[in-house]
């Protein structure tokens, strides 16, 4: 494997690996230790990580970096990586989405069972914990229940101008907290009358340290633990929480969570550290260390894509794609049936490493990194487009009927295209007779300068079989060209001795019509017109491209009519493309999407 790239959170690992940090560690076994060993072992993980999605839509190709970072670093040092659905929202939650989550994680490649053991996750599973917890911090004077509206909250809690103003609530005692609390529990009270907030400090020039709500109450079903709760923990609380319980070594997140890392290790220290109450209980050690720390990196912005589930579930649900997996969408269900490769997406992932600043990336170092993957995988095939017949008018003479034809051969891979030491695959084969489509393109009656395809008197090789001496053509009533004439030169097929005898100045494709087959081919261009098309809270959908998808009929090669779903081409001279994976042998049809154009095009 080649050396992994440097980056910050590597050394932060290596180093917290030759400290000895993470060293030793054993299973405390407690009722909220999720990890399903028993207490006392030893963990044989030298470093845990997590991704944490919120089952609230489909994974983008900003959660990929995520995913490849986090699953790729427990990967390399010897650790594991939790799968975890931030299921703490229920509102916006659904199976759906926990389902096509996994879906995506496994096939970029990724793996949670690791040490004999799933590392599969639900933060839902750590209610009742959090309850606990929540509960001794009430019980430490640390938290109340404040019954103010939340535009009262909002003004009191200040800004970065002014320091915010105590609650009236503020000042109750852990009893009477503690009787609210449990009464919020039991449903006593409407959706949204009052929430818990940690007390910290209202003067703090941290906001986040500005007495942060840790529960709410909604009367909501939740996917996981249906009813049984009608009030639900707030993510920055839950958070935390849910990393300790899975004793992550290394919380990697995005650098918008960098203010709430100052509450992070509070939370954390409160939880784990014991303390005797006034009336002389010891509370307190429900956490172990050494415990989680945060850190933060830059998101992936992507250039002429949005990243945000709320705008790409807006996007669905109002029918502006087809849904999650159109293939115009940035999300990585719709990239697949794009025909990105999950080979591709870790490699743009890789190398564009972890830095501390967010960062834009321009949409072409994904397409390279596609065309670096399948420039060796896609087999080679020929496609018209934009058909007209080209008709070989001595070809009854030359060969004795008209309705002769002749098998030819091509590679499905160029030599040049197949990997060092393993075996070329099968060639192709297909059939040329009297009648070709050829690309309507590649005749001029009159050719501008420099034209080197079909014209009146030129010689023109058809790839892979004849060279051919354009004649003219014919034109329907409003001078359509209808058919495009031409004699065929014997002995002129490639791979025989006569090939080299004509010279032709250009080659093109083409695909007999005795064998050709009519494909549904749709063209692909990106969604958006604009390279920020969300940026400075500009309305998105202002930026749509209204030219994002054309569907046309091709006709292409027998061995692309024979495509599995899912398998990729490189159609010659017109890009890369993927017979659809939903699409395509359905009622016998022939079904492709266009993935993206060669880098230089062809025939110029
Ligand atoms: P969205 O705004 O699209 O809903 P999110 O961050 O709220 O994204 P989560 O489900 O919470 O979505 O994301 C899971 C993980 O993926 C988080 O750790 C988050 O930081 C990370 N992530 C999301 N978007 C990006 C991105 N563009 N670049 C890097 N990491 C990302
Ligand atoms: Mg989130
Ligand atoms: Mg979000």
């Amino acid at each position: 494997a080649k050396p992994a790239p440097a980056n910050f959170l590597r050394a932060i690992i290596e180093r917290d690996q030759q400290a000895g940090t993470y060293e030793q560690r054993r299973f405390a076994g407690s009722p909220g230790d999720a990890s399903h060993h028993a207490a006392g072992q030893p963990d044989p993980a030298r470093v845990r990580l997590r991704f944490p999605p919120e089952p609230n839509g489909y994974l983008h190709i900003g959660h990929a970096k995520s995913i490849c970072l986090n699953f790729g670093l427990a990967r390399d040092f010897g650790g594991v990586c939790h799968l975890r659905f931030d299921d703490t929202n229920p509102e916006k939650e659904e199976q759906e989405y926990v389902d096509a989550i996994e879906e995506m994680v496994q096939w970029l490649g990724w793996n949670w069972d690791a040490h004999g053991t799933s590392h599969k996750f639900y933060a839902s599973n750590y209610f009742d914990f959090m309850y606990q917890a929540a509960e001794l911090l009430i019980e430490r004077g640390l938290a109340y229940v404040d019954e103010q509206t939340p535009e009262q909250m909002r003004a009191s809690r200040g800004d970065f101008s002014k320091p915010g103003v105590d609650s009236p609530f503020r000042g109750r005692t852990p009893a009477e907290n503690l009787a609210r609390f449990r009464e919020m529990r039991d449903g006593q009270h409407p959706d949204g009358a009052m929430v818990l907030r940690a007390k910290i400090d209202m003067a703090s020039p941290n906001i986040n340290l500005r007495d942060p709500a840790l529960y709410r109450i909604r009367r909501a079903t939740h996917h996981n633990t249906g009813d049984k709760w009608c009030i639900y923990p707030m993510y920055t609380y839950a958070h935390p929480i849910e990393d300790a319980l899975e004793r992550i070594s290394h919380s990697i997140c995005t650098l918008e969570f960098e203010d709430q890392r100052p509450f992070y290790d509070w939370l954390l220290e409160r939880l784990a550290e014991t303390v005797t109450l006034p009336d002389g209980r010891q509370v307190g050690g429900l956490l172990q260390h050494p415990l989680p720390k945060q850190y933060e990196f830059g998101r992936l912005n992507l250039s002429y894509v949005i990243t945000s589930k709320r705008k790409l579930k807006q996007l669905v649900d109002e029918g502006h794609v087809q849904g999650w997996d159109d293939p115009r969408m940035p999300t990585l269900a719709g990239l697949r049936r794009r025909g990105y490769t999950p080979a591709a997406i870790r490699k743009m992932a890789d190398d564009s490493g972890a830095s501390k600043t967010n960062s834009w990336l321009d949409y072409s170092v994904l397409e390279g990194c596609l065309r670096d993957d399948l420039e060796h995988k896609a087999h080679r095939g020929m496609a018209v487009l934009d058909p007209v017949k080209l008709v070989l008018t001595n070809w009854a003479e030359v060969f004795g009927a008209p309705g002769y034809t002749e098998p030819c051969t091509q590679p499905a891979l160029p030599a040049s295209a197949v990997p060092e030491g393993q075996t070329p695959p099968p060639e192709r084969q297909f059939l040329i007779g009297n009648e070709v489509w050829i690309e309507r393109e590649d005749f001029e009656e009159t050719p501008p300068k420099g034209y080197k395809r079909l014209f009146p008197g030129n010689l023109v090789r058809l790839k892979g079989g004849y060279v051919v001496e354009c004649t003219g053509c014919t034109r329907d009533a409003n001078g359509q060209v209808t058919e495009v004439l031409a004699k065929v030169i014997p002995d002129t097929k490639s791979g025989t001795p006569g090939a080299d005898s004509v010279k032709a100045k250009a080659a093109i494709t083409w695909v007999a019509v005795a064998d050709g087959v009519p494909a549904e081919v749709r063209l692909y261009d990106r969604l958006f017109s604009e390279p920020q098309p969300d940026a400075g809270g500009k309305d998105f959908l202002q930026a749509l491209n209204p030219n994002s998808l054309k569907v046309i009929t091709a006709i292409v090669e027998p061995s692309l009519a024979a495509a599995q779903p899912d398998q990729k081409f490189q159609f010659e001279r017109h890009g890369y493309f993927v017979a659809d994976r939903k699409d395509h042998g359905v009622g016998g049809k022939v079904v492709f999407n266009r993935v993206t154009g060669l880098k230089d095009s062809w025939g110029k």
